[in-house]
């Protein structure tokens, strides 16, 4: 199977050309149609599987179709992606900033640990895809740098990792302040119940996908 039959859009596909991708891994395979079509997901998978582009490229492909070419005032952020840590954030950013390069969406990343002028800046600028880990999440959204009410798109991605780290307070609190209406998907590389209890609180009918 090549990307050519996931049915992505030119930009995409010359930018994964450009990163020498050829063959969309199995998790990429099963879950990027899922996405495109608007359905709530379950991933189970590790790193290392292509997980990232699983949900970045379609995440990026349906904010591409749907900009809005007459937009006056600033971007609002349309797709959320919460990642337990620092380096796994970053890895997203760049993934992002490389699928995404032929268009002009626009995304920052948010981690605790550093000043947060740089990334207040940012975001003040205007941003159509936000990746943070939860605790700066909260922080800058209780400050009121950061309004939820535009989000289409959220991934809670590393699920089990987050509650080993101990963000489960952090994410629950998060999910309540997500507007009601909108596509999630979630990845976990294992499903203890809590993690199904979890995930059950987040999706509305999801497809799943385990590989
Ligand atoms: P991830 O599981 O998202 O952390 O991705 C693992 C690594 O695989 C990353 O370095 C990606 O750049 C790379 N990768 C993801 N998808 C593909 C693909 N379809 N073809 C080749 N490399 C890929």
């Amino acid at each position: 199977m090549s990307f050519e039959s996931l049915n992505l859009i030119e930009p995409i596909k010359l930018a994964l050309a450009a990163e020498g991708y050829t063959t969309p891994t199995p998790i990429q395979q099963q879950a990027i149609p899922i996405v495109l079509e608007g359905k709530d997901l379950l991933g189970v998978a590790q790193t290392g599987t292509g997980k990232t582009a699983a949900f970045s490229i379609p995440i990026i492909q349906k904010l591409y179709q749907n900009r809005d070419i007459n937009r006056k005032g600033r971007r609002k952020i349309k797709a959320l992606i919460v990642t337990p840590t620092r380096e796994l954030a970053i890895q997203i950013g760049e993934s992002i900033a490389a699928y995404g390069a032929n268009t002009d969406l626009r995304h920052t990343v948010i981690f605790g640990g550093v000043k947060q002028g740089r990334q207040t800046d940012e975001l003040h600028n205007g941003v159509d895809i936000l990746v943070a880990t939860p605790g700066r999440l909260l922080d800058l959204i209780t400050q009121g740098f950061i309004t939820l009410n535009a989000i289409e798109i959220f991934v809670l991605d590393e699920a089990d990792r987050m509650l080993d780290m101990g963000f489960v307070h952090d994410v629950k609190r998060l999910i309540t302040l997500l507007p009601k209406q909108r596509q999630s998907l979630f990845f976990s590389a294992t499903m203890p119940d809590e993690i199904v209890k979890l995930a059950s609180t987040i999706l509305h009918n999801p497809s799943s996908v385990s590989v």
